[in-house]
């Protein structure tokens, strides 16, 4: 079928009689198949900016990653992408908006959409320095210096994002022993740092969650937790700030299916407040390149709207269904030996790790990472395929790793049926 075939409006009812696989192929399947006129009419090929720039579209049997453009959103949040790009508003009139909506439906004191998890500990750390020293947004980072700057954080959750910290200009100060972290905690404090999912081992972190929260508030010291990528289970977006976190950020585009450019700051209103200060639209403040554009502050209440009518239990059914069907089309390959491994907080959902003697198979995992890669349509694997040095996923070098959560409906027999070729062929 070619691309023709969606040329011109595509009536609802010619649309839901493509096969979904067929669908998928051509990049128009929604997660569910009750799409509206709406979507078919926005997913016409003269509208197909990934065919005009010649940009490949792909089979997504990685995961959230921000690299594969994460998660796409549900009809119903392309939908509400749709209608708010029909009308000016104000900005902050939007924003405000939004975060009183979110922090009811999230159950904390408020909130606020941020441009992702990364932007939100940004504002999440202008917003203690802000509460610390009384200063205004012009401030930072400029005279941070001069002021209290110190941001504790355990040395086992020093991680890729403290940018997100450290362009406010505070200092990071890393401890390991409960006995450190009462010591560190001094006139200087303006926040700390929990990285909600650092995995337990070697340089495993010494204090938990709650001792970690109860001992800065004892210092008065406000705590950020880093949730980014920790829904499923939904429950998670009111757990922590439940638990008395002061801030908690979760990324937008990842499970919660939101714009790619989104993401959640929420807990207490003092400190969102300042938050909101230090944001866009504001000229003089360090969330100024934050932008989140209206469709993009619409597109993340629509997507909480449409997460919480959802079940955990259904979609983990459907994405283990789903991953029965590829560990089914290659349990049959010499040597294979398939299980499912749940990683325990973030992206806590089926992954499929497919280990096998590439000696006998006659590839190697990395090698038929690469052959989906360049097969038409191009799968992308879980980049914990072929390799020990991922944190969380317990795969090796002779280990396929692949999660389904974020394929289309027909994509999963897709997926299955290239494997089994690659790892069935004479490759001798
Ligand atoms: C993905 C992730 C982020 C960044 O999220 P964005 O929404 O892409 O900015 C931050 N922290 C952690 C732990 C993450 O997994």
């Amino acid at each position: 079928m070619s691309d023709k075939s969606v040329e011109c409006r595509v009536s609802r009812r010619k649309f839901l009689s493509l096969s979904s696989a067929a669908a998928a192929t051509l990049g128009i399947s929604p997660l569910s198949s009750n799409a509206s006129d709406a979507f078919a009419e926005a997913t016409t090929s003269s509208d197909d900016y990934y065919a005009k720039l010649g940009v490949e579209k792909i089979i997504n049997a990685a995961g959230t990653y921000t690299y594969l453009t994460a998660a796409c959103m549900p009809p119903q949040v392309q939908r509400a992408v749709a209608q708010a790009a029909l009308h000016p508003v104000r900005l902050k009139d939007l924003q405000l908006a939004a975060g009183e909506y979110l922090a009811k439906k999230l159950r904390c004191e408020a909130a606020v959409v941020t441009s992702g998890a990364s932007a939100a500990l940004t504002l999440a750390t202008a917003a203690c320095i802000a509460s610390a020293n009384g200063v205004s947004p012009q401030d930072i980072p400029e005279n941070v210096d001069k002021m209290k700057n110190e941001v504790v954080v355990q040395k086992a959750h020093r991680y890729e994002y403290d940018h997100a910290m450290l362009l406010c200009g505070v200092h990071i100060k890393e401890v390991v022993t409960l006995e450190d972290y009462k010591r560190a905690l001094g006139p200087n404090t303006v926040m700390t740092n929990f990285f909600n999912a650092a995995e337990p081992g070697p340089n495993a972190a010494q204090i938990d969650r709650e001792t970690w929260l109860n001992v800065a508030h004892e210092h008065g010291v406000p705590c950020h937790n880093d949730a980014a990528a920790d829904m499923p289970p939904i429950e998670n977006l009111w757990k922590y700030t439940g638990m008395g976190f002061d801030l908690v950020c979760f990324s937008g585009g990842k499970g919660i299916r939101g714009p790619q450019n989104a993401g959640l700051l929420l807990g207490k209103k003092h400190l969102i407040d300042l938050a909101t200060a230090n944001n866009n639209p504001n000229s003089d403040a360090v969330g100024r390149g934050m932008k989140v554009a209206k469709e993009q502050i619409v597109g993340m209440v629509a997507a909480v709207d449409w997460l919480l009518a959802q079940s955990d239990e259904k979609n983990q059914a459907e994405y283990m269904r789903l991953t029965n069907i590829i560990a089914n089309s290659v349990k049959d390959v010499p040597t294979m030996k398939t299980r499912v491994f749940m990683p325990s907080i973030a992206n806590h959902v089926p992954h499929l790790l497919l280990s096998y003697d590439p000696s006998v198979v006659g590839i190697t995992p990395q090698q038929v990472q690469e052959k989906l890669r360049a097969q038409s349509p191009s799968i992308e694997l879980n980049p914990a395929t072929g390799t020990s040095s991922r944190v969380g996923i317990p795969s090796d070098e002779n280990t396929i790793v692949i999660a389904t959560w974020m394929l289309q409906p027909g994509e999963a027999e897709i997926v299955g049926r290239s494997l089994k070729t690659v790892l069935t062929k004479n490759h001798t």
